[in-house]
């Protein structure tokens, strides 16, 4: 069965200092925490600290974004070797963020995606539409391709370390959810399209992450759908209140 997942995406906020404190109260608020797999995804300069902090905990650590290559003459990148150096398990991978301001592709992503599990790092793929994308009714048709273009050349073997985030743009940090029903109509498609790509069992196998201001008023609904196995989770991630009680919450769901 596929066990919930909660990861905190903390985007371009938080010192070293913030980021400790931040991280010491989430793992004292879920430690007792077991349905679920929590994970906290600090910016580059926290990672090591927070790795620290968290070490020995039910908690796992992941980047928010790396480069494909190990190593080089890319200045100002950041290799998956060093990120399993600091301890990472995980990687966001092509969040919209990434696209919208870097000009991240679908190539891209793809790349990333092969030398994350190169490197033995778990990718967090992100997929979504933006509202005009989804008012032109291209929802599907724009979720394939970036489907079908991060994992292209994957075996079934790496999807089993790979997880899906699905974020319509139109939802991240608007406050303006997707109903669990939409949420859970485009994490079937996706479903469906694993299918086709790779067969049934890494499909069904395979977790689907909601992202796009889930709170924790709204994750219980989102995590009963059949096809939500959790969330990526930005702004409420900020606060360990808030993002403690959205990980109980999904725990509660499991139990
Ligand atoms: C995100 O950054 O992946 C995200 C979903 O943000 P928020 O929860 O703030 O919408």
């Amino acid at each position: 069965m596929r066990k919930p997942m909660i990861a905190g995406n903390w985007k371009m906020h938080k010192t070293v200092d913030e980021a400790v404190s931040l991280a010491k109260e989430i793992r004292d608020g879920v430690g007792d925490i077991d349905h679920v797999e929590v994970v906290l995804c600090p910016p580059f300069t926290a990672l090591g600290a927070v790795a620290r902090a968290i070490s020995g905990s039910n908690l796992s650590l992941g980047a928010q974004n790396m480069y494909w290559e190990e190593e080089g003459a890319y200045t100002g990148e950041i290799s998956p070797r060093f990120l399993v150096d600091l301890g990472c398990g995980w990687v966001i991978i092509g969040h919209s963020e990434r696209r919208k301001y870097f000009g991240e592709l679908d190539e891209y992503v793809n790349r990333k995606t092969k030398a994350a599990l190169k490197s033995g790092l778990k990718p967090i793929v992100c997929v979504g539409e933006t509202l005009e994308e989804r008012e032109k009714g291209v929802t599907e048709k724009v979720v394939e391709t970036q489907v079908r273009g991060a994992l292209t050349g994957l075996s079934p073997h790496d999807l089993e370390k790979l997880v899906i985030a699905y974020e319509p743009v139109w939802a991240i940090g608007t406050g303006r959810t997707a109903s669990p029903s939409t949420a859970n109509e485009v994490h079937t498609y996706i479903r469906q399209l694993i299918t086709v790509l790779f067969n049934e069992s890494t499909a069904s196998e395979m977790r689907i992450l909601y992202g796009g201001s889930v709170t924790p008023e709204n994750i219980s609904e989102l995590i009963s759908m059949a096809e939500i196995d959790g969330a990526l989770v930005g702004g409420a991630s900020l606060r360990a209140s808030s993002f403690v009680d959205i990980a109980r919450k999904a725990h509660s769901q499991g139990v």
